[in-house]
């Protein structure tokens, strides 16, 4: 395990400026003190090595990524598009897709030399996260909701996690950021408010995604998402811009965000992400009032839409992937929603070749 040492730099979002290879748990310094907290990009050194840089070289692992990329002619003909394809991250080793951010992560806290991590999780970034600290012995601590799926805490506590629960989304992260200014813990997730996302070198670990769907489809016209914070999306965003950039492929494919409410279309209008907008909803792993920058930058440069779906509308197509075989997460099936709200609004067609990220298994609910 080791520091990539092409890994050059960290470059802002939002003004641009560039920073030494370092942890910024709070995003660019620049920015924060502007107020207007904005996250980091990995810049590395040009290498002819076909794939995509990461941080951290021979990471901890549980055996995460290279999940199955499905194709689905049934339902592609149900929903009237050309393809459809089903990325189920819920094969990896703690059944959802923060297991490759927590690789990442987890390793770079170690070869950082914390011996304590801290997050607030809804329930599958705390399961990852525990599982991998204790790959790598670190100590975890995780912010969780009261309303925790028992299975997901019990998970948690089978990995040696250490938990508090907090009555609601914001309130979790003083509790992080106290853990991670004032006693040493490495921040394993957002704490700030408005915030800035996960750890940059976290979010690095979702690039691969991008290689694996070129790999498994092409470069598909249409990629759906289910959206909180934003780390997976804009992590499997960078994923496109590295190969756009390196010259595998000659175009975007437009990455779309399934939210539960209306956070990213109001946070677009305005331009600014930074207020909350409340919401009720038993998506559980993209509840929570906020969203982030980043988001709305892969929603500009790859010309993709917010699409907003009801419980109810998921919960139906839950049932209908259940028809099918695939247990999921009641967000993760928002995805297939999205797909009969873009055919509706005319923005995916009979020649569009979609792919939905099914985040995490219907292990937990
Ligand atoms: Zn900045």
């Amino acid at each position: 395990m080791q520091m990539n040492p092409r890994l050059s730099g960290l470059r802002c979002i939002r003004c641009d400026s560039l920073w030494p290879p370092a942890d910024y748990p709070e995003g660019c310094p620049s920015c924060l003190e502007a107020g207007h907290p904005a996250s980091l990009e990995c810049c590395y050194e040009p290498s002819a090595a076909p794939s995509i840089p990461l941080p951290v070289l021979d990471p901890v692992t549980l055996g995460e990524g290279a999940t199955p990329c499905l194709a689905a002619p049934a339902l592609a003909q149900a929903e009237g598009v050309g393809q459809l394809w089903l990325k189920c991250e819920g094969a990896n080793p703690t059944g959802s897709h923060k297991d490759r951010m927590a690789a990442q992560l987890v390793s770079r806290a170690r070869l950082a030399g914390a011996t304590r991590l801290a997050a607030a999780s809804s329930g599958n970034a705390g399961v990852s996260l525990a599982a991998y600290c204790a790959a790598a012995r670190l100590d975890a601590d995780i912010a969780i909701m009261r309303d925790c799926p028992p299975l997901q805490r019990e998970a948690m506590q089978r990995f040696g996690a250490r938990l508090r629960a907090f009555e609601d989304s914001l309130s979790r992260w003083p509790y992080v950021a106290d853990l991670c200014r004032n006693h040493g813990a490495f921040a394993g997730t957002n704490y700030l408010n408005p915030p800035v996302g996960t750890h940059a070198y976290g979010v690095e670990g979702y690039k691969p995604i991008a290689q694996e769907i070129l790999d498994a489809c092409g470069v598909p016209t249409d990629i759906v998402v289910p959206v909180a914070r934003g780390d997976l999306f804009w992590g499997i965003f960078l994923g496109w811009q590295h190969l756009l950039q390196a010259g595998l492929i000659d175009r975007l494919p437009r990455m779309h965000a399934v939210e539960p409410y209306a956070r990213l279309s109001r946070a677009r209008a305005t331009g600014d992400a930074r207020k909350t907008w409340e919401g009720v909803t038993d998506q559980y792993s993209i509840a929570g009032s906020t969203c982030t920058l980043q988001s709305l930058e892969v929603l500009s440069r790859s010309g993709g839409s917010p699409v907003e779906i009801s419980d109810a509308a998921a919960a139906q197509a839950q049932q209908r992937l259940e028809r099918v075989g695939l247990a999921t997460e009641l967000s993760s099936a928002a995805a297939l929603a999205a797909v009969s709200r873009l055919r509706r609004s005319g923005l995916v067609d009979a020649e569009s070749s979609v792919v939905l990220l099914l985040t995490s298994d219907g292990r937990r609910g």
